[in-house]
């Protein structure tokens, strides 16, 4: 048979079409008007996303770049911070922060479970002067959603910072960073930005600039004063990643056209009809608190989750992700992020059904997709 590739995994996602077009464009020189009014451009189509009135900077890295970024631009040598680890991206806020010499509290929850805001308050009361919490909106490892908003109430009323990593989450799950009092989001572009992997994105509110300005930890590349002030001349300090920036300006386009709150709902129903769809196949969910960017699944005693991804990948085409660290073969993760749409949801329950029976896996033939279309056909717009 014709093979043909889904990528229904977490990041990177699949491009829309003028998204990939937009890559096969003449190169155009940064230091020209024509790339300044283009950059301009994306960086408020961005605040657009990051619902922020303070400028969101566009750094040639990876998210974990930007991560980097926000530690380095907003603390000194020694500082103690706070850091929620639920899960391999709430883990790396830590291992960024420790190798940066912070001091550095670190809330381990079990991978999966929530955090209420009263918990982070129990921690911070108990942590005199933290400079900073680091928290994440969606972890990617386990599918669930974090309470920012609630993070932003508690966080907001002490001298530290509150510090998101939206890379999975932003665009696909509400997080207004200005009315939520988050100090620092970062995000970046190969998730519901629509874009190749290469581009992450920061932006910091006041209280955080004021911090920035006397932060003392070593910066350079990621010197955020640098950006800003580039910024304001229509430019990047360091020779940007032009192609990137014009895909993500199609991607942008497409996200205004849309709106964003019917890009978060569109997430929603997916996330929706994929619950659906797993509960019908009699499995259970992973997360505590579930988000709308992918989904995470237990896989059943007597079943390798490996084997499971694997068959779905090579047999099927269906890429989708497994479980990571010690979940490895214990969870998939489904994703639906970005531009991915009804269908590519189908085919991700369908690929799932067909390999569960495969594997010799009893599951009740035909109920995942059927409550899933039933989302689909009631809610799709
Ligand atoms: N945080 C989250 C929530 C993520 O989903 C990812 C990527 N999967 C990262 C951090 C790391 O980003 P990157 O791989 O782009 O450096």
């Amino acid at each position: 048979m014709i093979k043909k590739t889904y990528l229904l995994s977490p990041g990177p996602t699949p491009l829309p079409e003028e998204v990939l077009a937009a890559a096969a464009v003449p190169l155009i020189h940064h230091r020209t008007p024509e790339f300044s009014s283009l950059y301009l451009e994306v960086t408020e189509g961005l605040k657009s996303v990051f619902l922020t009135g303070q400028d969101v900077f566009i750094l040639a890295c990876s998210g974990t770049g930007a991560m980097e970024a926000a530690v380095v631009n907003i603390l000194s040598p020694g500082d103690r911070v706070v850091s929620v680890s639920g899960g391999k991206f709430g883990e790396r806020w830590a291992h960024i922060c420790r190798a940066y010499g912070l001091d550095v509290r670190e809330i381990v929850l079990e991978w999966g479970r929530d955090f209420p805001k009263e918990k982070l308050a129990a921690e911070l009361g108990a942590c005199p002067g933290a400079k900073a919490v680091f928290v994440t909106l969606s972890e990617t490892s386990t599918g669930a959603l974090f309470d920012i908003r609630g993070y932003g109430e508690v966080v907001s009323k002490t001298e530290a910072l509150l510090v998101v990593d939206g890379i999975s989450g932003l665009g696909a799950a509400p997080c207004p960073m200005d009315d939520w009092n988050v100090d620092v989001l970062i995000s970046a572009s190969q998730k519901s930005f629509m874009a190749p992997p290469g581009l992450a994105y920061i932006a910091l509110s006041r209280k955080a600039w004021s911090r920035a300005e006397k932060a003392s930890l070593p910066r350079y590349y990621f010197d955020l004063r640098k950006a800003r002030q580039s910024l304001a001349e229509g430019t990047s300090p360091w020779t940007p990643a032009i192609s990137l920036i014009v895909q993500q300006k199609k991607a942008l386009d497409r996200i205004k056209n849309m709106g964003l709150e019917r890009l978060i709902e569109h997430h929603r129903i997916l996330g929706e009809a994929v619950r659906a769809g797993v509960r019908g196949l009699r499995l259970e969910l992973f997360a505590e608190r579930p988000g709308n960017v992918l989904t995470a699944v237990k896989v059943p005693p007597g079943l390798d989750g490996r084997a499971l991804v694997k068959v779905m990948q090579s047999k099927y085409g269906a890429h989708i992700a497994g479980g990571q660290e010690a979940y490895k073969g214990k969870i998939i993760r489904l994703a639906h992020l970005g531009y991915m749409g009804g269908f590519d949801a189908l085919t991700a329950l369908s690929a799932l059904e067909m390999t569960l029976s495969e594997l010799g896996h009893p599951h009740p033939a035909g109920d995942g997709l059927r409550a899933a279309q039933d989302i689909l056909k009631e809610k799709w717009t």
